[in-house]
């Protein structure tokens, strides 16, 4: 998956934006409450990938890594600033990206972040992930996971700035996943983003990782939706846009 802006720069870019994403690991930030305990783990654990599980576009190096999440950050900011000038809303983006490579390292609401999670923190509005985690599951999964991840955390930032609290985490976790599949279908409609080849496939991959066990109550804290609700609610987003997401 690339943007448009990538394909002319690429090369250029990918340099620059891992020596961003290693010093903001330095930010720990002073925060409290976290929204939400963070996104399970894919249980197919991801510490040793198989490189013969490349995808047909062959992104696996850091460097593509750090490329992508910046490429999502910029078009997830890029989607709800006009989604809320649309609206005739103010728009602030999610004001960090944290990436953390030990338990602890990065805390939110004086809770400190486990390995293998990527997290949206509404006391300090960043998003926090493990990048050890994340680069095995890029490589695992695909790039696409790079972009459905992010957009999945930063559609819980844009969950806080419209005041969206629902009573149950499944709730709130299905919506965001809706938010996730609009804001990438919406780019790809617009040419902001093009998919690459097994691309849909990948999110298919990644949202069936990323599901609760089926005995898992669906009201238990905590619960985020089976790998079926999650990828009907990413695709409902993906094909129906913002609409289907329960908005309104
Ligand atoms: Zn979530």
């Amino acid at each position: 998956m690339e943007t448009r802006a990538a394909r002319r720069s690429r090369g250029l870019l990918a340099g620059l934006l891992v020596v961003l994403v290693a010093t903001a690991g330095c930010f720990v930030g002073g925060v409290s409450d976290p929204q939400e305990g963070g996104e399970p783990a894919p249980r197919r654990s991801a510490a040793a990938p198989d490189p013969s599980t490349t995808r047909a576009d062959g992104t696996t190096s850091v460097e593509e890594f750090a490329q992508d999440v910046a490429d999502a950050q910029a078009v997830a900011e890029r989607y709800w600033a006009a989604q809320f000038r649309a609206s005739g809303q103010q728009f602030r983006p999610v004001r960090r990206i944290v990436p953390y490579e030990r338990a602890g390292q990065v805390s939110c609401g004086g809770q400190p972040l486990p390995r293998n999670n990527a997290v949206y923190c509404s006391q300090g509005d960043f998003i926090a992930y493990d990048v050890t985690w994340s680069v095995a599951a890029f490589r695992q999964v695909g790039d696409a996971f790079v972009f459905y991840l992010l957009g999945h955390e930063y559609a819980h930032g844009i969950q806080v700035r419209l005041g969206i609290r629902y009573d149950f985490t499944i709730q709130q976790e299905l919506q965001a996943d809706c938010m996730a599949g609009a804001y990438l279908g919406d780019s790809v409609r617009d040419g902001t983003l093009t998919l690459g080849e097994g691309d849909l496939e990948e999110f298919r991959e990644g949202l069936a990782a990323v599901g609760d066990d089926p005995d898992q109550p669906w009201f238990a804290e905590g619960s985020h939706g089976t790998a079926e609700q999650r990828t009907e609610s990413f695709f409902r987003g993906y094909e129906r846009s913002l609409a289907a997401c329960d908005l309104g």
